[in-house]
């Protein structure tokens, strides 16, 4: 029996073997892969656009279409932020100085010091600038006013003039900016025009931020001014005479001097001979306005 069934089992077991062979052949030529990948694209088709083929080499490559006309970059967020923050009257103008000139700049006021700085510049028919910080400026309205009316220009330093705070992001140094451009405009009713970065436009602390900040506030309007000459009167530990030596070291020789003081009790105590220094060499003494072409630092010297 068990040969007989064997016996009768094996050609079965060769059509079988040969039917399988047949199947597997055709399973892995090219045409049936084609076939069964068609079907599955007729069954399941792609959620995306259709593949595009490959032109042939004997076909000509279509040209590519037109491109459509480019869409406008899109916007920093920021840029939407405080739409009344532009300088109104900033048309990219400079004046060029026709003589000596040096523009006098006090820094970090109001203070107790600036009514006696205002009587020096007063007596000596000398018109400054001053760069303030909205936190000293908040309860000394009336010193805000009177540089506005004695003639002299008020411009923007910063709000809080606390360098990690402005210089985390754009968003942060506008947020400062704009909160002290509001308190000069309510004190006074002058819409300042030019401003000045703490610690220069170039500092250890804006090193990453610096050229976006600048950007953002030039496409507002408004100009920075550096110095070229400083009185060197930021330091802890200062003189009367270290101030007159800083003012000193910057010369007498540039056509424009822009020059840096703050108002400590040393620069107010000599700034009568600081006066008396540039006049002596032939300088006329100007505020800042936006038409002054400003001294700014080289980016370069940062790296
Ligand atoms: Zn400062």
């Amino acid at each position: 029996m068990k040969l007989n069934s064997g016996s009768s089992r094996r050609p079965m077991i060769l059509i079988l073997s040969a039917a399988l062979v047949l199947v597997l052949v055709l399973a892995l030529s090219p045409s049936s892969r084609q076939y069964q990948g068609t079907l599955q694209q007729a069954a399941f088709p792609a959620a995306g656009p259709p593949a595009v083929q490959e032109p042939s080499s004997s076909e000509e490559a279509e040209p590519p279409p037109e491109p459509e006309p480019a869409e406008p970059a899109p916007s920093f967020p920021y840029q939407e932020l405080y739409p009344d923050l532009y300088c109104p009257d900033f048309t990219g103008e400079s004046i060029p100085a026709t003589q000596k000139t040096v523009y006098l700049t006090f820094d970090d006021g109001p203070s107790d010091r600036t009514a006696w700085i205002l009587d020096i510049l007063k007596k000596n028919d000398v018109k400054a600038t001053f760069f303030v910080v909205g936190k000293n400026a908040a309860a000394r309205g009336d010193l805000l006013r009177r540089i506005v009316e004695e003639g002299h220009t008020l411009a923007i330093h910063s709000n809080t003039h606390n360098y990690r705070q402005i210089y985390a992001s754009v968003d942060s140094f506008l947020a400062d900016f704009e909160a002290v451009y509001r308190l000069i405009e309510q004190e006074t009713g002058v819409k300042p025009s030019i401003f000045r970065f703490p610690g220069g436009s170039i500092n250890a602390y804006n090193a990453g931020i610096y050229p976006e900040i600048i950007a953002e506030m030039t496409r507002r309007g408004f100009r920075y001014y550096d110095w070229n000459v400083s009185a060197q009167d930021a330091a802890a530990s200062i003189s009367v005479l270290s101030v007159k030596q800083g003012i000193w070291r910057g010369g007498w020789e540039r056509p424009e001097a822009t020059v840096l003081m703050h108002e400590k009790w040393e620069t107010a105590t000599a700034l009568d001979e600081i006066i008396y220094y540039y006049r002596s060499h032939d300088y006329t003494f100007a505020p800042l306005d936006n038409k002054v072409t400003p001294i700014i630092f080289d980016y370069k010297r940062c790296y």
